[in-house]
């Protein structure tokens, strides 16, 4: 018997916890959690434990798929590669796009933008980031000029104050929730604002129940307490940032009682939620999605991160501004310039020295200048017959993104339609070429937590079927449309490549990743990695204050679509479902979705617990069971995403900030019936 324990990371959230993978005899038989890791400790979530099972599931796709005759049927890689290279090249450049993962390698999504910018001469590449935390990269790089979470997760438990805002994190973070609660136990506050009771609620000494798209209103309230009671920190707001003064009589619009009849929120918390904050030694702000998803997306981060620097809390131990990213790769892909305006490393694609820099490293002249299209322009565009040929690696758009019947139309309407993953996905189902890929499981690459983490998952198993990995894929197409820059021996190669073009990554390689991986900026091979940013000074020198108003949400309740629906996820599942939805211990868990009302809504509308209801909006309907619970305000329904037999995103709305081009998944109006009883809810 051979028996092996290889190091990995969980695949599913941004926390990064490693574990091993137990091999016997070339087969996967469970997991081993590390105690050597400083995020896990020996410890994973429900997730976490059952990260193997869906690896040799019986649906995995072992061979590639064409469609003949209006049907996905076998293929082989050769004929597969060359209809993609075929339908690529019978594009213009601007009519073609792709779209790269969250899920894979920084080394895959970092060959994806290669191709897509090197081979088919467009920038038009971007993933799903865009529809989680495009509102951090752009909102926290205009106040401190870095677009990432500024503290680590270890030392999180330091916290003497905590203000979660739009982050359920126990159930989408646990690691990270698990680091707040025992700095709970040290006797830290805990401050909430989420218009859902959420498992926090019952841990937080204030829930600030705003809501849904109030935040900035919210977070002008705070500072307005902060400056008029002379709490704010003077010495910091001089001495390290710009601009305070415009701020100062912004938000002097923003007294409580005004932010009372704006968020809903008694005033006498809002002062009580600034008091708290404002006072502790040591303050750290949390959010996630219930932040960035708004058409005010930037506003809300940039409101935040004023918030951190009128107090002085950016720079040090257990402070900061914790975006908290949620998919396994969604910091690394951002990072590896799968984004169409930078290269890797955040290197603007505008900017003609940086385009020098990689047209020297790949060998070419002529790179594109203009930034390309988001996820939610590439679609749109398709729509109307511009963008014409899509190549998708490991992303669903058709359960991810908002308005699914339009996303449906808009694929449909696509000359061709490429998709790399490891299941038929929703997506997939609709291409007219399906290549297999592999897991984590199966190669080696590196992933980057949400805390800036670099960190190295070693292949267990030998690829299912004829599968393969991403980094192979791409250099075999590459290859077939003629280009000789894909020539790599392993994932190790392409990381050395990327540091050397690099900056943020430049001291990383595989050698260098042991247990806890290395946090960026890592500059040199010398460079210990970066724990906490901006300690000293701001990556853009000094932090800089926006005066930011508050807007109302795109879509506002009515009289025809009465409620506001906010959406989210469960502990159980991930993201679209396409692998937690293969592993039996989470489908019993949770196995479809649910509609949260509370009892005076439901009441009025005859529904009761598990009643089928049809939730509506302009842009489409979905039927499903209803779960009459406090845990949402009278007015607010919450549906979670994860489930494509009723899925949220057939509802929301495809309005997006301008800045960061993300949707509005957080809030739109609906209306609520009892299925088959045709009566309206108002
Ligand atoms: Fe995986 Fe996140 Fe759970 Fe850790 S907390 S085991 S990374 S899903």
């Amino acid at each position: 018997m051979n028996y092996s324990n290889v190091p990995s990371i969980c695949p599913y959230c941004g926390c990064g916890c490693s574990f091993f993978l137990q091999v016997l005899d070339g087969e996967l038989v469970g997991i081993l959690p590390n105690k050597s890791q400083e995020i896990s400790k020996g410890q994973l979530c429900i997730k976490g434990w059952h990260a193997n099972d869906f690896i040799t599931h019986k649906e995995r796709l072992a061979k590639p798929l064409v469609r003949k005759n209006g049907e996905l049927v076998e293929s082989t890689w050769d004929e597969a590669l060359s209809i993609i290279a075929s339908k690529l090249k019978e594009h213009a450049p601007d009519s073609v796009a792709t779209l790269s993962s969250a899920k894979v390698s920084n080394e895959e999504n970092y060959l994806m933008q290669k191709f897509t910018r090197l081979v088919l001469r467009t920038n038009n590449v971007d993933h799903c980031a865009r529809l989680c935390h495009a509102s951090t990269v752009v909102g926290l790089n205009k106040s401190f000029g870095s677009g990432a979470m500024t503290n680590s997760i270890p030392e999180l438990e330091n916290c003497k104050c905590m203000f979660v805002i739009g982050s359920n994190t126990t159930e989408q973070h646990p690691m990270i929730a698990h680091y707040m609660m025992m700095a709970k136990e040290k006797g830290a506050k805990l401050i909430l604002a989420d218009p859902r009771s959420i498992p926090w609620s019952h841990f937080s000494d204030i829930h600030m129940r705003q809501r849904p798209g109030t935040d900035v209103a919210l977070l002008n309230g705070m500072m307005n307490v902060i400056i008029s009671e002379g709490i704010e920190d003077k010495k910091f707001i001089e001495e390290r940032t710009e601009d305070y003064d415009a701020l100062k009589e912004m938000v002097g619009k923003y007294p409580p009682d005004q932010v009372e009849k704006i968020t809903g929120i008694p005033k006498e918390q809002i002062i009580e939620a600034a008091r708290m904050y404002a006072k502790s030694e040591v303050a750290a702000i949390f959010y996630s999605m219930g932040i960035t998803q708004h058409t005010t997306g930037v506003d809300n981060v940039v409101s935040c991160a004023n918030l951190a620097m009128i107090t002085g809390n950016i720079g040090k131990v257990g402070a900061g501004v914790n975006a908290l990213r949620g998919q396994n790769n969604v910091q690394g892909s951002c990072d590896c310039g799968a984004l169409p305006n930078v290269y890797s490393g955040y290197q603007a694609v505008t900017d003609e020295a940086n385009r020098k820099k990689f047209e020297d490293a790949w060998h070419t002249t002529g790179l594109p200048a203009n930034p390309g299209l988001t996820v939610t322009e590439i679609l749109g565009s398709a729509a109307k017959g511009g963008i014409k040929a899509l190549y998708i690696m490991g992303e669903n758009p058709m359960v991810s993104d908002p308005d699914i019947k339009h996303v449906k139309e808009s694929l449909e309407k696509l000359d061709f339609l490429a998709v790399q993953d490891i299941f038929l996905t929703e997506t997939a189902r609709l291409a007219h070429v399906v290549l297999p890929a592999v897991t984590f499981a199966e190669k080696d690459g590196t992933y980057t937590t949400t805390d800036r983490r670099v960190q190295l998952a070693r292949k267990a198993i030998e690829p299912i079927g004829e599968s393969k990995p991403d980094w192979e894929i791409i250099s075999l197409l590459a290859k077939k449309m003629g280009s000789n820059e894909f020539n790599y021996g392993s994932p190790a190669d392409i990381m050395d490549e990327m540091a050397r073009i690099t900056p943020i990554y430049g001291g990383i390689s595989y050698d260098r990743l042991k247990v806890n991986g290395l946090q960026w900026p890592c500059p040199t091979k010398e460079h210990p990695g970066t724990p906490i940013l901006h300690k000293e000074k701001f990556s853009r020198g000094k932090g800089k204050f926006w005066a930011i108003e508050f807007k109302e949400p795109a879509e506002l309740p009515d009289a025809e679509y009465p409620f506001i629906l906010t959406t989210g996820r469960t502990i159980f599942h991930y993201h679209t479902g396409t692998m937690s939805r293969r592993v039996d211990i989470l489908n019993k868990e949770v196995p479809t979705g649910y509609l949260e009302i509370n009892p005076a809504d439901a009441a009025r509308l005859g529904i009761s617990e598990g009643s089928k209801v049809v939730v509506s909006t302009r842009r489409g309907e979905i039927e499903i069971d209803a779960k009459v619970t406090e845990r949402v305000k009278e007015g607010v329904v919450f549906v979670p995403f994860h489930f494509a037999e009723c899925a949220a995103n057939m509802l929301t709305n495809t309005a997006i900030d301008p800045q960061a081009k993300i949707p509005e998944f957080k809030a739109c109006a609906c209306k609520v019936v009892k299925a088959n009883s045709g009566s309206c809810c108002q």
